[in-house]
C-alpha cells in the first residue's frame, strides 16, 4: 500500500503522456487534412413534422485518415478550433456547401429521369459555425462573396450557433447577427437548453429556428424531466416567433409527440443518418419527399 501513491502517479504521467502524444499526431495529421482532401461533408435530412417534407440538410463535417482512420467530429472540431484551423476549415465547409446545394438545381439526367428537376433542388442547407467562425471581422463579407459567387440565394443558407457562442460575447454577437441577417441568411440556436442563455438576449437576437438538444429529445417519452424542458423550449419559441426543431428524433413514437406538441421540424436517426450526396439522393428519390 505504501507505493501506491507513487505508483499511480507514474501511471498518471504515462497516461497523460500517451494522451499529449495522441493528440499531437491528430494535430499534425489535422494540418495536412484539406490539402489532402481528407474531409467531406455528410447531409441529414431535416423534415416537417406535419407533411413529412425535405425542408433542409445539415452540413456535418468527416475526416478519413490514413493513418487515424475516420475521426469523430467532436474529437478533431476542438483541436480545429484551439489551434485557430477551423478559420480554414469552417470556410472549406461553408464552401462546399454552396457549390453542393448549386449543383442540386442542374435538372436530372439519364434516360428516364432527364429534365426532371433534382429532388434536392428546393432544400436549404445548414452550416454549423464555430466561435471563432463568428468571431472573424470578415465572416459577413465572406460568406457574401461566396452567395455571389456561387449564384446561391441567400435565404437558402442557414447558420447553426449555439447558445453559449452568443453569450460568450453577447454584443459583438448581436451585431454579427444583425449583419448575416440583412445578407438574408437564415440563423439557428444549436443544441439549446444545454448552454445558459439570457432569454432578454434570445429576444434581441434575430433568429429564425431554436434546436431542441437531442439529449432531450432522446429520453423524453420515458424521462417526465426531458419531456418537460421540450415542452417549455417549444412554447418559449413559439411565444418569441420561432420555429423549433427537434434533434436525435430516433424512433417513430417520439416523431409523433413531437409534431403532436406543434414542433414543426424533425432530425434524427429515424428518418435518415448524415449521409455523402450521392447517398442523400438515393434516399430522396426513395422517400418521394
Ligand atoms: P451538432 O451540430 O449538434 O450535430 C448533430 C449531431 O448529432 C451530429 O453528430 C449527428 O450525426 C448526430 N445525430 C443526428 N441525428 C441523431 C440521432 O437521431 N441520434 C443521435 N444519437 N445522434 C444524432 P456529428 O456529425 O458527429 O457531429 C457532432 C458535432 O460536431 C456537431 O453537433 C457539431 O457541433 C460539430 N460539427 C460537425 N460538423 C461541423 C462543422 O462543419 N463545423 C463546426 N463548427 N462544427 C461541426
Ligand atoms: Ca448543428
Ligand atoms: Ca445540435
Ligand atoms: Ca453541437
Amino acid at each position: 500500500a505504501k507505493t501506491t501513491g507513487r505508483d499511480m502517479a507514474l501511471f498518471y504521467s504515462a497516461e497523460t503522456d500517451q494522451r499529449a502524444l495522441a493528440r499531437q499526431t491528430m494535430e499534425q495529421q489535422l494540418r495536412r487534412a484539406l490539402e489532402r482532401q481528407e474531409l467531406s461533408l455528410h447531409y441529414q435530412p431535416r423534415l416537417s413534422a406535419k407533411g413529412g417534407g425535405l425542408l433542409g440538410v445539415e452540413a456535418l463535417l468527416r475526416w478519413n485518415n490514413a493513418t487515424l482512420g475516420h475521426i469523430p467530429p467532436s474529437e478533431f472540431i476542438p483541436i480545429a478550433e484551439e489551434t485557430g484551423m477551423i478559420r480554414a476549415i469552417g470556410g472549406w465547409v461553408l464552401q462546399q456547401a454552396c457549390e453542393q446545394w448549386v449543383r442540386w438545381q442542374v435538372p436530372l439526367s439519364g434516360p428516364s429521369a432527364r429534365g426532371l428537376v433534382h429532388p434536392l433542388a428546393h432544400v436549404s442547407i445548414s452550416v454549423n459555425l464555430s466561435a471563432a467562425q463568428l468571431a472573424d471581422p470578415l465572416l459577413v463579407s465572406d460568406i457574401e462573396a461566396l452567395l455571389a459567387r456561387t449564384g446561391m440565394p441567400a435565404h437558402r443558407l442557414e447558420l447553426e450557433i449555439t447558445e453559449s457562442q452568443l453569450m460568450d460575447n453577447a454584443h459583438a454577437a448581436e451585431q454579427q447577427l444583425a449583419a448575416l441577417k440583412s445578407l438574408g441568411v437564415q440563423l439557428s440556436i444549436d443544441d439549446f437548453g444545454t448552454g445558459y442563455s439570457s432569454l432578454a438576449y434570445l429576444k434581441r437576437f434575430d433568429i429564425d429556428r431554436l434546436k431542441v438538444d437531442k439529449s432531450f429529445v432522446h429520453d423524453m417519452l420515458s424521462n417526465p424531466a426531458d419531456m418537460a424542458i421540450t415542452r417549455a423550449i417549444i412554447a418559449l419559441g413559439h411565444t418569441l416567433g420561432l420555429k423549433i426543431v427537434a434533434e436525435g428524433v430516433e424512433d417513430l413514437a417520439t416523431a409523433q409527440v413531437l409534431s403532436a406538441l406543434d414542433c414543426e421540424e424533425l432530425q434524427g436517426y429515424h428518418f435518415s443518418r448524415p449521409l455523402p450526396p450521392e447517398a442523400l439522393h438515393a434516399w430522396a428519390l426513395e422517400h418521394g419527399v
